[in-house]
């Protein structure tokens, strides 16, 4: 099975993607790390990104593909910040047809603006190893030392506010165009995340034994 989560930024998706991921031993795609690393190779894109919009739907799926094929990630996958347009959404759907699969629940993980400026002023990204952390949600793993860790441009407050209106915009078309082929639950990210995950994992079991 397949499944989306959607989210503004700080909404949690990372976090439930990865206990999701340990729990049912899903494969997880996180479209932004996926371009962090794209960006290291082509400056265009990490301009892009620092500046907060979105990469162009062209650069961004013409890369895509023939990284999903290469890593044969079509079924029991997670995607994370994908698809995040409707276009998007169009040919992720059409290559799921091709593989004969199909996006099965659509997650919506709903929390509001000032709690997504409150939880993403505290993220901060290790820049050896890309790994991202928050200060203000989790505490820092013991071998990690605060200082070497940096606050990326994208998560500066004007960039999060420009995130946070193109995710508004975009969302409401998305919503609808995936809630055509797939069951679409909103989920309130405002809760202990172990709660999140539980209520998540009922909805993935329940699905599973219809
Ligand atoms: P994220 O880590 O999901 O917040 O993504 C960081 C940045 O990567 C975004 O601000 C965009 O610039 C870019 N990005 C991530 N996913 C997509 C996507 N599906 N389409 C276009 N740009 C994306």
């Amino acid at each position: 099975m397949n499944i989306i989560l959607l989210g503004p930024q700080g909404s949690g998706k990372g976090t439930q993607a990865r206990l999701l991921q340990e729990k049912y031993g899903f494969n997880y795609f996180e479209s932004g790390a996926y371009l962090r690393r794209m960006g290291e190779k082509y400056p265009e894109v990490k301009k892009i990104m620092d500046s907060g919009q979105l990469v162009p739907d062209k650069e961004f799926t013409s890369y895509l593909a023939s990284y999903l094929d290469s890593e044969h990630m079509y079924d029991g996958v997670i995607f994370d910040g994908f698809p995040r347009t409707v276009d998007q959404y169009l040919f992720l759907k059409n290559w799921l047809n091709d593989k004969h699969v199909k996006m099965d629940l659509v997650f919506v993980i709903e929390i509001s603006e000032s709690e997504t400026i409150r939880r993403l002023s505290g993220r901060r990204m290790d820049p050896k190893t890309n790994k991202i952390y928050n200060l203000i949600t989790e505490k820092l793993p013991e071998d990690v030392d605060e200082k070497s860790l940096i606050q990326r441009d994208d998560d500066k407050e004007e960039a999060i506010k420009k995130r946070l209106e193109i995710y508004n915009t975009r969302t409401k078309d998305l919503v609808q165009a995936v809630g055509n082929d797939s069951k679409v639950i909103k989920i309130d990210g405002e809760r202990p995340v172990l709660e999140i995950h539980n209520e998540i994992s009922s909805i993935i079991d329940n699905f599973k034994n219809e």
